[in-house]
């Protein structure tokens, strides 16, 4: 039995050895091929077991380390933890983790996570620490550099990423705060939201290719804000590409540029700006000129610079002193703003000398100067009026200089004849002005002397109105135009075409256009008066510029209602371009009148637009056949066509057609036979003074016997 026994227990405790060395060795095959270091330590924390993995993960070997304090091998802030955490598992068995950085044999520390309890002896009392490291320092790097990416990402920019197809997937509080747009407003939507508008597609392109190519873009922006505001913005776009190299996402980075831009305007305007008046400088305005001449140059449409230089401005430095003399340039420069149009250019070249360049003018080189000159008289009388200097009153002048610049390709030369032309404007008196080229100059001068004899012409009545009958195709008189006239004192009788042009540049047909109102219902009162020429009806040529007064209308009807003339005798002969300017105020102008019984004729027609998409929504009466058709009826087919084409007009348009310039028997039989029956023109009678037309009418009136 106790052989047995032993043998028995001979027997287990055999077995159990084997089991037991069995097991460690399954054991020990798995520590020596774990990749995770295994190692037990004493209750000191030296090692007594180590796995070979620390050679693979910290390069040490099992002889380096066998008897060696782990904490030797830690990192010094870290070495601390261990004892501690000995003492821990001492009183409280159990499954700890320790995460610390480990040296490493060639240098540097890795960081490690152990899990670490202890192994008891047959009492239960712990008697050994066992414990795996495992090197966690590329995850420890990966959330490092995740965590500083968040950071970064949290910047004073704005900052969005997108996918490759630009549809937005986070942005950051810097971008929320600068477009107005929440996380949640623009997730999930394209990046071209923000776009401005202010950039071309062309730009957008551009921009894209050099992030294909380049796999970046740099550049100023124009974006808008959720408020619709626009700002501008320096924005950097990176592409990220995946493993395979294409596009995965797109990240943008950007910060509001308001304050930097508005500083660079600062600075371009201090370099292309007088400080003192804010006008352009000389630069800006060699820049503009060089442009304008190129665009003349294309547009065959003159040009003009205007030199112009205050009359005795040292006076005012001398005696005022220099605080007045800026008050003084400064009120100059918004005078001079004020005479011209917003495309002109007024710029100050320095001291008392300022230029206006004016564009788009005339492409006729006589007509482009009248215009310069009106503009310069204007600028004259404005800097003429006197000026408030703090608590002086002061009077000035200037003296003005031109230079046409059509054809003109050396900017230099250009300025230096407007100051030519201004020296001479000074030594001619100063206060005035003049023009470089000697013949434009002369043809000026005349026009000025026009000008001022107009002026007198309409206070002394130096005008009369000549009659040219109309009739119809029984040859019946059946009204006349008002043609003006003037006894001119020296030349004689003068016709429109010497001085209307320039009483419309002058603005003095509107007095001379009343005058012609008046006399014309004094006519037609006369010949109300009568029974004879009672029927008879007037037309007058109503000029643009007094069509266009704000009062025409009352004009009008006034003249009537104080003339006790019938409106239905009275006709208004209006030209296509004058409706055209502002066609909806001629349209309410014309009803206005038409209601009273007006009527109204649209004269040389033919020569200007002639659509009947406009001609349907004037009120219109009749239609005037230009004369240069009527003339060529016969010598030129195309002629004779659109006579006829203006016939058909009138008539589908329900309207009386007129022929004006009928000279020949011919040509009224052609205008007859289209469907033209009234007519004017010397075959029945010129533009006749008022003595000579009642004598015309003596005969050509039906006699009452005629009429029984
Ligand atoms: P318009 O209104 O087209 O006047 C017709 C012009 O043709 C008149 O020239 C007239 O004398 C001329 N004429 C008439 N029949 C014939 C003809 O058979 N052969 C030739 N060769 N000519 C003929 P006029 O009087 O020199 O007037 C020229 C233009 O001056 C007028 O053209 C009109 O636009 C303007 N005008 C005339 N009087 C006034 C007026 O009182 N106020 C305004 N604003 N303009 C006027
Ligand atoms: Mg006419
Ligand atoms: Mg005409």
């Amino acid at each position: 039995m106790k052989i047995r026994l032993v043998s028995n227990n001979f027997g287990e405790r055999e077995l159990f050895e084997t089991r037991l060395r069995e097991s460690e060795s399954r054991y020990r095959l798995l520590a020596d091929n774990s990749s995770d270091m295994i190692a037990s330590l004493d209750l000191n924390g030296r090692y007594l077991y180590v796995s070979p993995a620390s050679v693979t993960l910290f390069g040490q070997t099992e002889k380096e380390l066998l008897g060696r304090p782990a904490t030797d091998f830690m990192h010094p802030d870290d070495r601390r933890l261990l004892p501690v955490l000995i003492e821990k598992i001492r009183e409280r068995p159990g499954i700890h983790t320790l995460t610390y950085r480990r040296r490493r044999k060639n240098g540097g520390y890795a960081w490690v996570e152990s899990t670490v309890q202890g192994a008891r002896d047959g009492a239960g009392t712990v008697n050994e620490i066992v414990l795996t490291a495992r090197d966690i320092s590329e995850r420890r790097q990966a959330e490092e550099d995740r965590r500083i990416a968040a950071i970064a990402f949290e910047t004073q920019g704005g900052m969005i990423v997108s996918d490759a197809d630009g549809t937005i997937l986070r942005v950051n509080r810097a971008f929320t705060e600068i477009t107005g747009y929440t996380l949640a407003e623009v997730v999930g939507r394209k990046t071209g939201m923000l776009n401005s508008g202010h950039h071309d597609q062309a730009f957008y392109d551009a921009m894209w290719e050099t992030i294909a190519r380049t796999g970046t873009w740099q550049g100023d922006v124009w974006n808008r804000r959720k408020n619709g505001e626009v700002y501008p913005v320096g924005l950097i776009i990176t592409a990220v590409t995946g493993p395979a190299g294409n596009v995965t996402h797109y990240v943008g980075a950007f910060t509001d540029i308001t304050q930097r831009k508005a500083a660079e305007d600062e600075i371009e305007h201090l370099a292309f700006y007088d400080p003192l008046t804010r006008l352009p400088n000389r630069r800006l305005l060699e820049d503009r000129l060089n442009q304008a001449l190129a665009s003349s140059a294309r547009s065959r449409r003159e040009g003009a610079l205007l030199f112009i230089d205050l009359d005795n401005f040292k006076t005012i430095n001398d005696t005022l002193g220099h605080d007045k003399g800026d008050l003084l340039l400064q009120q100059t420069a918004q005078r001079l703003t004020a005479c011209v149009r917003e495309t002109d250019t007024v710029a100050r070249l320095g001291g008392d000398e300022f230029v206006v360049m004016l564009e788009d003018l005339s492409g006729n080189r006589s007509e482009a100067a009248a215009q310069a000159r009106i503009v310069g008289e204007k600028l004259l009388a404005a800097l003429g009026k006197p000026y408030r200097l703090a608590s002086c009153e002061y009077e000035s002048s200037a003296s003005i200089g031109v230079s046409l610049f059509c054809d003109h390709e050396n900017m230099d030369k250009l300025l230096k004849q407007a100051d030519l032309a201004m020296y001479r404007a000074k030594t001619a008196g100063r206060n005035g002005l003049r023009f470089f080229d000697p013949e434009m100059q002369s043809a000026i001068a005349a026009r000025a002397m026009l000008e001022a004899e107009l002026r007198t012409a309409i206070q002394e009545g130096q005008f009369t109105l000549h009659y040219q009958p109309q009739v119809n195709s029984m040859g019946r008189l059946t009204g006349a135009e008002a043609l003006l006239r003037w006894q001119h004192p020296e030349h004689g009788l003068m016709f429109p075409d010497l001085f209307i042009s320039l009483a419309e540049e002058t603005g003095l047909i509107v007095p001379l256009g009343r005058w012609v109102l008046e006399s014309a219902c004094a006519q037609l009162a006369a010949w109300a008066a009568r029974p004879d020429t009672a029927h008879l009806t007037l037309a007058i040529n109503v000029s643009a510029s007094q069509f266009h007064q704000a009062d025409f209308v009352e004009q009008v009807l006034a003249t009537l209602e104080r003339t006790g003339v019938d409106p239905r005798k009275l006709k208004l002969e209006l030209t296509e371009s004058m409706l055209l300017d502002d066609i909806d105020d001629a349209i309410a102008k014309m009803l206005a009148m038409k209601a009273f019984g007006l009527s109204f004729s649209m004269d040389d027609f033919g020569t200007g637009y002639s659509s009947l998409a406009y001609l349907k929504n004037l009120p219109l009466s009749q239609l005037k056949i230009d004369r240069s058709f009527v003339t060529d009826v016969h010598s030129d087919p195309n002629a004779a066509a659109i006579a006829k084409t203006i016939v058909f007009l009138a008539q589908s348009l329900g309207l009386t057609v007129i022929a004006e310039g009928v000279e020949t028997e011919a040509q009224r039989d052609f205008l007859e036979s289209s469907g033209c029956h009234n007519y004017q023109g010397y075959l029945f009678g010129r533009a006749l003074p008022p003595e000579a037309f009642e004598a015309y009418l003596s005969q050509a009136l039906p006699r009452p016997a005629d009429c029984a």
